[in-house]
C-alpha cells in the first residue's frame, strides 16, 4: 500500500528510466532502527533480502558514516558503499580514496583517540570509537546535562588537530574537512539521476549538493528534502513497492 507522499515518490521514480537511476541509501535510522549502540544495527533477514532485491534492479550505493569495514560486516562485499561520510568509495571490489588523504587522518584520528581516551572516564557513559579517519562520540547513554561540556571539548579537538566537528544523532564526531556525503554522491552519480534517502543532519548536504535529486527525509525533523517519509519501514516499504513498480 502506498500512502499520498510514497505514491507520489513512486510517481517521481515513474519519470526517470530506472536503468539510469542511482539509488544512495544511507544505513541507520534510514534502513535500520536507531539503536543504542551502533555495533547492534545489524540488518535483518528482511533487509537483507529486501536489498539483494533492490540492487538487482536499481544502481544501489550505501552512503554511511561508518567505516567501511563496519558496513561490510554487515552487509557484506556485495554492495557499492560511500563510507565515512564521503571520505571512501567502495565500488567494484576496489576502495577509492576521495578524501585524497586518508592515511595522514587515520594517523590524526588514532593519536586523538589514543590521547583522549580519559574523555570515557569524565563523560560517564559515553563511548569513543577510532574510525581510522574519525573518531566517534557516542552519547546516548550519557547524562544529558554534560553535552555541551562534551560538545566544547570535542570542539576545541577539531581546532587543534585541523579536522571537522559534527553533531548527529547521539553522536559527536571530528570528522575529515572538506569531505561530505553531498560531494561524494555528486561525484559518483556523475550526471546520472539520483535518489537519496537519509535521516540525519549529515544526509542534509547530500539533500542540499543534488537538488535535482528525489531526496527523502526518513523522519520527522525538518529537511531541504523534496520528500519526508516517517521512518525506516516506510523506507523499506517505499523499496518494495519500486521493486514490485518496474
Ligand atoms: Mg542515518
Amino acid at each position: 500500500m502506498a500512502d499520498p507522499v510514497t505514491a507520489e515518490i513512486l510517481d517521481a521514480t515513474r519519470r526517470m528510466d530506472h536503468r539510469d537511476l542511482m539509488v544512495f541509501l544511507d544505513y541507520d535510522g534510514t534502513l535500520t532502527q536507531i539503536m543504542p549502540k551502533p555495533s547492534l544495527a545489524t540488518p535483518d533477514g528482511d533487509l537483507k533480502s529486501l536489498l539483494a532485491e533492490f540492487s538487482g534492479k536499481f544502481t544501489t550505493v550505501i552512503v554511511t558514516g561508518r567505516t567501511l569495514e563496519d558496513i561490510r560486516d554487515f552487509l557484506g562485499d556485495a554492495y557499492s558503499c560511500i563510507a565515512l561520510h564521503g571520505s571512501l568509495y567502495y565500488h567494484d571490489g576496489s576502495i577509492e580514496d576521495l578524501s585524497g588523504r586518508i592515511q595522514e587522518y587515520s594517523r590524526i584520528t588514532s593519536t586523538i583517540f589514543g590521547s583522549c581516551k580519559f574523555l570515557e572516564k569524565r563523560f560517564p557513559g559515553m563511548v569513543m570509537y577510532d574510525k581510522h579517519g574519525g573518531v566517534l562520540f557516542h552519547h546516548i547513554a550519557m547524562n544529558p546535562a554534560l553535552i555541551p561540556d562534551l560538545q566544547q571539548e570535542i570542539q576545541g579537538l577539531a581546532r587543534e588537530y585541523g579536522m571537522s566537528f559534527y553533531r548527529g544523532k547521539n553522536v559527536m564526531e571530528v570528522r575529515i574537512p572538506g569531505i561530505d556525503k553531498g560531494t561524494a554522491i555528486r561525484k559518483v552519480r556523475n550526471g546520472h539521476p539520483a535518489m537519496i534517502a537519509g535521516d540525519d543532519a549529515t544526509d542534509e548536504e547530500a539533500f542540499v549538493a543534488n537538488p535535482e535529486a528525489i531526496t527523502i527525509h526518513v523522519g520527522n525533523n525538518e529537511s531541504s528534502a523534496r520528500y519526508s517519509i516517517p521512518d525506516y519501514r516506510a523506507m523499506r516499504n517505499l523499496m518494495r513497492l519500486m521493486i514490485d513498480d518496474i
